[in-house]
């Protein structure tokens, strides 16, 4: 028998679960409350009736194994958790597809199909409540900093490790659940695209190349603060111009390369109207898919903050506040999603992800990854105005699905 999937099912899936947990503010998932806690019994209710196997690991996540002929898995991921006042897609769309996907790989193949299939919803991808994303895949691919994160403490003084013992976690016995990874042979996630790329086109699909890199700097200037009133222009030490001028030389840099550039904070001293600003610290975040790229536009920008220190006679510094490397997904993977999208909807568009996901962390672990990104309309994501046309989600559910399939067989063909 060929089963076929149910997409329209997933999006009535999906609007029953935003009544259940979402507000007139949006969706309220936040990992570890109350509210992502029922999200998750949901789910297990979702899941009943079907020949799998269900448990929670060490870090929380929630792993759901139909178990093949042959041990090694598909895995297929996504977070049931929201941010505050989210959207309705984000996560739990990855997460509900592949409850479609487990239904009719199960009811095809008579409960025992050639691979394994595993369903996994990481903890805490947003990182709402701590500030760090990617917890439960974080821990799962052994890239979690232990230190920094037992440091970490929620608005309310809660740290981590009790908020995590709460619901039944042992903080520093995370990273044991790297072992469910065994015998994963591919991972794969949908996901809204969060941004307008695939609007702009007019395409409902794409398939995902890797993750952004990122360089992440605060960059202060210094200079003499002066009276505003008694101080000729030409004889000024403005740490303010300075760090004005590198404004639009970001641009510059990013049109030149290829990426993305943001200046996202700027603080004065000493801050007040009738000063000459003594120091300006202002924030540069860099992204690119090409690492060799992403160096250039580093350098791009260290060159041009200290020549335009020099120009204003005022002095430069630079400090890292975090990076990583771009991460990219597997090219055999790649192809088989574009296949998919295109057997789906005719045409499709390759991009990279800005934004980081569950899936880059996977990747890192040296699992075989891709991403299926659907269109986002507005190309607003994290915000309760997140929205899909519904035959775009029942289009990517299809896709999607198709994906599952060519995994399954390129899993067993021994690729
Ligand atoms: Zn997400």
């Amino acid at each position: 028998m060929n089963a076929s999937i149910d997409a329209k099912r997933t999006v009535a899936e999906l609007k029953e679960l935003r009544s259940l947990t979402s507000d007139e503010n949006g969706a309220q998932r936040v990992a570890f409350t109350e509210t992502w806690l029922r999200a998750r019994a949901w789910l297990r209710a979702k899941l009943e009736g079907l020949p799998v196997e269900i448990h929670v690991d060490e870090a929380g996540n929630l792993w759901t194994t139909l178990k093949g002929r042959s041990e090694r898995a598909l895995l297929i991921g996504g977070h049931m958790d929201s941010v505050p006042n989210g959207g309705w897609l984000d996560g739990c769309l990855n997460v509900l597809a592949g409850v479609g996907i487990l239904r009719r790989i199960s009811a095809q193949f008579g409960g025992e199909p050639p691979v394994t299939i595993r369903l996994v919803d990481w903890a805490d991808e947003e990182g709402a409540r701590f500030g760090k994303s990617l917890f439960g895949s974080s821990a799962c691919s052994g890239t979690l900093d232990m230190d920094e994160a037992r440091a970490l403490r929620d608005r309310d003084g809660v740290r981590l490790p009790d908020a995590l013992k709460a619901i039944g976690v042992d903080f520093e016995g995370v990273k044991k659940c790297g072992r469910e990874l065994k015998n994963a042979a591919a991972y794969l996630e949908l996901h809204i695209e969060q941004g307008p790329v695939l609007l702009d086109l007019g395409l409902p699909l794409g398939a995902v190349l890797g993750t952004f890199g990122v360089e992440r700097h605060a960059i202060t200037f210094r200079g003499q603060a002066a009276h505003s009133g008694s101080t000729p222009m030409n004889r000024r030490r403005d740490a303010f111009l300075a760090a004005a001028r590198m404004g639009p030389e970001i641009y510059r840099i990013a049109e030149r390369e290829g990426g993305v550039c943001t200046i996202g904070s700027c603080t004065t001293k000493p801050g007040i109207v009738t000063s000459v600003v003594e120091e300006c610290r202002i924030t540069l975040d860099q992204r690119h898919l090409d690492g060799a790229a992403l160096a250039r536009m580093l350098l791009a920008a260290r060159e041009a903050a200290g020549r335009f220190a020099g120009e204003g006679n005022v002095s430069v510094s630079w400090e890292r506040i975090w990076q990583i490397d771009p991460v990219l997904f597997d090219t055999g993977l790649i192809a088989l999603c574009e296949e998919s999208i295109r057997e789906t909807c005719g045409s499709v568009h390759r991009l990279p992800s800005g934004p980081l996901h569950d899936a880059a962390e996977v990747a890192r672990a040296g699992v075989p990854t891709v991403m299926m990104f659907v269109q986002s309309l507005h190309g607003i994501s994290h915000n309760k105005i997140e929205d899909t046309r519904e035959e775009h989600l029942e289009l990517c559910v299809r896709a999607f699905d198709g994906l599952a399939t060519r995994a399954m067989d390129w899993i067993s063909g021994g690729r």
